[in-house]
């Protein structure tokens, strides 16, 4: 489904992707792991059109993007299009119900009609147990139920993927678990996933794959048997003994 090639990414003098590669197949998980600043979040905004390589090529679906020459306005709505991200924060609109927040995208920006976008909000919500939350406001839930709206936030605008960029970091240790157990979910339902996580007993729970980052670049990739199990790359190996 996904496949970016040679990407590149640089902040002022700051050089943060120095050449990714990344595959992520139908239907499968893959988890980025990697120390803070290794350039995960960088790669997956770049997947959803939030941040543009300088370099490097993607495809996702059908969509074939170069970016070492400047994207065209249609180019860039599609990428947003391909793939729904879920955030580290929830970023909800406060003076929104949960209803509310889950259809303005698929009303304002898909222009889906109200009734079809209202129905279909309802049962995600009832999917994640959140129904009886339609009419309430953010600021009545629990951090994870806030962002368990945030995921079905994204799956009501009818994604190919899902991007989740560490979903979980900014919530109560307690509140995680409710969290990962809906992403757990979703996988077993065929969802395509990206994940940059923190989270490495999800990552090698529930990803098919798993990347490990490095100053810039995938230092080792494969199933997380192996990449948890038995690490090759010196750089994996001192991050995994490291959190031990
Ligand atoms: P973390 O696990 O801490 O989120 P990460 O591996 O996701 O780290 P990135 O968030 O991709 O790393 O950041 C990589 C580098 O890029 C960091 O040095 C960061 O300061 C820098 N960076 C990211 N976004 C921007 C931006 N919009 N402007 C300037 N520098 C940025």
């Amino acid at each position: 489904l996904l496949a970016a090639r040679g990407l590149h990414k640089s902040f002022g003098d700051n050089h943060v992707l120095r050449g990714v590669d990344l595959d992520v197949a139908p239907g499968t998980v893959h988890a980025l792991i990697g120390p803070s600043g290794s350039g995960k979040t960088t790669v997956l905004r770049s997947l959803n059109g939030l941040e543009t390589p300088d370099a490097g090529t993607l495809r996702i679906g059908d969509l074939e993007l170069d970016f070492s020459r400047p994207l065209g306005r249609r180019e860039r709505a599609a990428l947003h299009r391909a793939s729904a991200m879920v955030f580290q924060q929830h970023h909800l609109f406060p003076h929104l119900t949960v209803l509310g927040n889950v259809t303005v995208g698929p009303i304002r920006v898909q222009g889906r009609g109200k009734e079809e976008a209202r129905a279909d909000a309802l049962a995600l919500l009832e999917r994640v147990g959140l129904r009886e939350k339609a009419d309430a406001y953010p600021s009545s839930l629990s951090g994870g139920q806030q962002q368990r709206v945030g995921i079905v936030r994204a799956l009501a605008l009818q994604p190919s993927m899902l991007l989740f960029d560490e979903p979980t970091s900014s919530l109560d240790p307690e509140l995680v678990g409710e969290v990962l157990a809906v992403m757990t979910e979703l996988a077993a339902e065929g969802w395509t996933m990206a994940v940059v996580t923190h989270e490495l007993g999800f990552a090698r729970e529930v990803a098919d794959e798993v990347s490990f980052f490095d100053e810039g670049v995938v230092v080792e990739r494969g199933a997380p048997e192996q990449v948890f199990g038995d690490p090759q790359h010196e750089r994996t190996k001192r991050f995994l003994q490291r959190l031990q």
